[in-house]
């Protein structure tokens, strides 16, 4: 059977040590089985467990083994669609309760570290750096409508404030937001699971779910074992494939890579990045960047449609952080890997149930850290009944990429390639 490891990220050289978790070999009977341990698998098993369900996880690989352990480690609060776009499409009532649910990730994963005390290098702050006037007049008026949402925390950042936080001077302003921040995210992703494990819960790794028998009782299958179980939670997102196939239709897997340098030292790393806060800018094909525990830069950036591997991440990636910081052109690089995440048409979460028993949550494109825990809560609610939150997001229209499977990645690819010169040109 396969035994799938970590890439060899910075995340998985500096993971916590936990014990080993065994493969399902029997047959096992639960409430709920939930099909992947990331952020979305790990936060609806947490907040099942803490209401009574019993919970059995099943990994393909390992806790955090997607995009949950190899992420940019940013506390981004909302979508990857502005608010005011969703409002447009679902109307004012769903973007309302859309929009009041937009920084609650963040609250959830500050609560999950305090409650379950997660060693996970948490901080606060993090900042959208605009490059042009037009990012900046893009950045007040989300403030704006932020605020009408009830959302008062952010900080517009003028052109010196934004140095006071970013050693970098390709910014002209920037926003702030205190309830965003930073953590370890492999390290979350498996305090979380051990959050679960002493709950009661279970968690089967290198336990692929391979298929699903739907019904009245379904079950899932892996190569050992199988689970039976009253409700089913997918929540493989970009790791999947086809278990699923009514999912895998109006959804594509994309690649982002992040680089890792050598520790750079208190004093260089308070020059770049003074505050410690997170940084991404406002491209579409957005740069972010971060330190890390032990002073390290971690910076991330690049889509790569269809999630194929790229030979040299540093050929890729370190050009965008000298560009943004010439001062570490003699800094080595440590560590260099890729991640897949889940994009949609219209960049917002695919949610839902298949019958009465099956549901999901994949997609968020790109900000998912904080997304993906109130995914679980919000799953959880559904599960016991209360699916006003859940069907918010169910309700939210999804249509298949032009080009079906064949054509997706080349039009996406084409469709980013013209917001990347519209960044470039500033239009
Ligand atoms: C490189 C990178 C950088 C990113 N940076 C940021 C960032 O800084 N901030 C931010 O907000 N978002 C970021 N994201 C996005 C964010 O990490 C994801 O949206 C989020 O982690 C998705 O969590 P998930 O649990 O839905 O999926 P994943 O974390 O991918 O977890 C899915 C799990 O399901 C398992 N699985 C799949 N199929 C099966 C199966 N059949 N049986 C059993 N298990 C299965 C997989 O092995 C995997 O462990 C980034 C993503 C990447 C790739």
């Amino acid at each position: 059977m396969a035994n799938t490891q970590y890439p060899e990220s910075y995340y998985a050289a500096s993971a916590n040590a936990v014990p080993p978790r065994p493969a399902l070999q029997d047959d096992v009977e639960t409430d709920v089985c939930v099909i992947g341990a990331g952020y979305t698998g790990l936060s609806s098993a947490l907040f099942l467990l803490e209401n009574g369900f019993r919970v059995t996880v099943l990994e393909a690989a390992k806790v955090g083994f997607g995009a949950s352990g190899r992420n940019g480690g940013q506390i981004v609060n909302s979508y990857s669609r502005d608010i005011d776009v969703i409002e447009r499409t679902v109307g004012p009532k769903q973007a309302q309760l859309l929009g009041q649910m937009a920084f609650e990730g963040g609250r959830i994963i500050r609560e999950r570290v305090a409650k379950y005390n997660i060693q996970c290098d948490l901080k606060d702050g993090g900042v959208f750096a605009a490059l042009s006037a037009k990012q900046m007049g893009h950045l007040e008026s989300q403030k704006r409508l932020w605020e009408r949402f009830g959302h008062t925390q952010l900080e517009l950042l003028d052109q010196r404030r934004i140095r006071e936080v970013v050693g970098c001077d390709q910014y002209v302003g920037g926003m702030l937001d205190m309830s965003g921040g930073h953590i370890h995210p492999l390290n979350l992703a498996l305090g979380e699971a051990t959050a679960v494990e002493s709950l009661g819960g279970t968690i089967y790794e290198q336990s692929p779910a391979v298929r699903i028998e739907r019904g009245a009782n379904p079950v899932v299958h892996t190569p050992l074992g199988k689970v039976r179980a009253k409700f089913i939670i997918v929540a493989g997102n970009a790791y999947l494939g086809n278990l699923v196939p009514e999912l895998a239709a109006k959804s594509m897997p994309c690649g982002t890579q992040v680089i890792t340098t050598e520790p750079l030292g208190d004093e260089l790393a308070k020059a770049l990045l003074p505050q410690d806060y997170c940084v991404e800018d406002c491209n579409y094909l957005l740069d972010y960047y971060r330190l890390t525990g032990d002073k390290r830069l971690i910076f991330g950036g690049g889509v790569v449609y269809g999630a194929r591997d790229p030979a040299n991440i540093e050929a890729i990636i370190r050009p965008k952080m000298l560009k943004a910081f010439p001062q570490l052109k003699d800094v080595k690089i440590d560590y260099a890997w890729t991640g897949n995440f889940l994009l949609t048409l219209s960049r917002l979460p695919q949610v839902g149930r298949l019958g009465d028993n099956i549901y999901y949550s994949q997609g968020c494109s790109g900000h998912g850290v904080t997304y993906t825990h109130l995914a679980g809560k919000v799953l959880a609610e559904a599960l016991r009944g209360q699916a006003e939150r859940f069907d918010a997001f169910a309700d939210l229209p999804h249509y298949p990429f032009p080009g079906g499977q064949l054509l997706r990645t080349p039009f996406a690819a084409l469709g980013a390639w013209y917001y990347g010169l519209r960044d470039k040109f500033g239009m």
